[in-house]
């Protein structure tokens, strides 16, 4: 089986739009010290699944298309440095329904699992919401989570930012 380091999108890989909605490219900001989880995943023998909530295309705010030209972007921005997502799960879902894919349901992480034939218990999910700890603890991942926390039962290990990650993953 393999192992995976999920990562969240937003916070995580490019800094977040307070109050919005990434719709396009020119609105994403890559975080350079995410280059170093992906650059962790490859030396260490990892695959790197993002899995991100997108309900502003449930909301209408935006379309699939949208969110297909902004990964398009952020993997060319991958690239650039030799780096390429193993999968990119997304979840258009509302808060409100009973999404069993939007974190922190972990359908995203268990879907990407079965493609991928992951093994959870040596895999990592590394986010900035609480429920992105909550997503990685249901499906049985260790968790990051990145803010200013504490105490999130379901976080194993909280950072301030993103840069601290990699002393964490050892
Ligand atoms: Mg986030």
């Amino acid at each position: 089986m393999n192992k995976a380091l999920f990562l969240d999108r937003d916070g995580i890989i490019n800094e977040r739009m307070i109050g919005g909605y990434i719709t396009k490219p020119s609105e994403f900001t890559l975080i350079p010290e995410s280059l170093t989880l992906f650059a962790w995943a490859k030396e260490h023998g990892y695959l790197t699944v993002i899995v991100t909530n997108q309900q502003g295309i449930g909301k209408g705010l935006m379309t699939e298309q949208d969110l297909s030209n902004v990964h398009a972007y952020m993997c060319s921005l991958l690239a650039e440095h030799g780096f390429t997502p193993d999968a990119i799960e997304f979840c258009s879902d509302l808060a409100s329904t009973n999404s069993s894919r939007r974190k922190p349901a972990p359908g995203m992480l268990l879907d990407a699992a079965q493609k991928l034939d992951i093994d959870f218990s040596s895999s990592w999910m590394i986010g900035d919401s609480i429920s992105d700890a909550q997503a990685g603890k249901h499906a049985g991942t260790k968790t990051i989570l990145v803010g200013d926390y504490s105490d999130i039962p379901e976080a194993d290990f909280i950072c301030a930012h993103v840069r601290e990650c990699e002393k964490i993953l050892g």
